[in-house]
């Protein structure tokens, strides 16, 4: 997947001490990502990283509207997305690695930090599991009905389809060749 710059923290160049950092992610931020039906996304992360000798130390807040798609009748609405994660990246180790989902080890050659996957994981903890109309931001919506006798005429002519399935015919047939 392609670096972007603006999501790389040099951090071998500071100064111990805090830092401020605010990144946007709009939708194509999540290109290489698994974006997973949502769009017109405006989120923002700010970032305090606390450096010293032999750590760094992100706390990291979440904030912003995407767009989802309810899970019932398929009309879109506005989500307000929130998460905060801290994130640890221990230095001078021997080799880059994960030791658990929030602390990381990095090798002492290490100068500076790709931060979109970890803010791709920020996001993606944050999105809810369901997806309906009700959890519109700021105002609670309607699914629209319409749509719903749409979507249920539509359901109950694939429960026929299922009867004159083509495999089935035949076998009546030869059941009624039989006698
Ligand atoms: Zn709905």
């Amino acid at each position: 997947m392609r670096v972007r710059s603006e999501y790389i923290v040099e951090f071998s160049g500071l100064k111990n001490g805090s830092h401020n950092y605010e990144w946007s992610l709009g939708d194509a931020f999540f290109d290489g990502f698994n974006r997973d039906g949502f769009q017109n996304t405006k989120l923002a992360v700010q970032a305090r990283m606390d450096k010293d000798e032999t750590m760094l130390v992100f706390h990291l807040s979440l904030n912003g509207t995407l767009q989802f798609e309810c899970d019932r009748c398929l009309s879109p609405f506005n989500y307000m997305l929130q998460g905060n994660k801290a994130l640890v990246f221990k230095l001078n180790g021997t080799e880059n690695k994960e030791e658990d989902e929030d602390l990381f080890v990095l090798e002492s050659a290490a100068y500076q930090l790709d931060m979109a996957p970890h803010l791709n994981d920020l996001v993606q903890v944050a999105l809810p599991m369901k997806r309906l109309c009700q959890m519109n931001e700021g105002q609670s919506m309607e699914c629209d009905p319409e749509m719903l006798s749409k979507l249920k005429t539509y359901s109950a002519s694939q429960d026929e389809s299922v009867d004159i399935d083509p495999r089935w015919e035949s076998l009546k047939q030869l059941k009624s060749d039989e006698n």
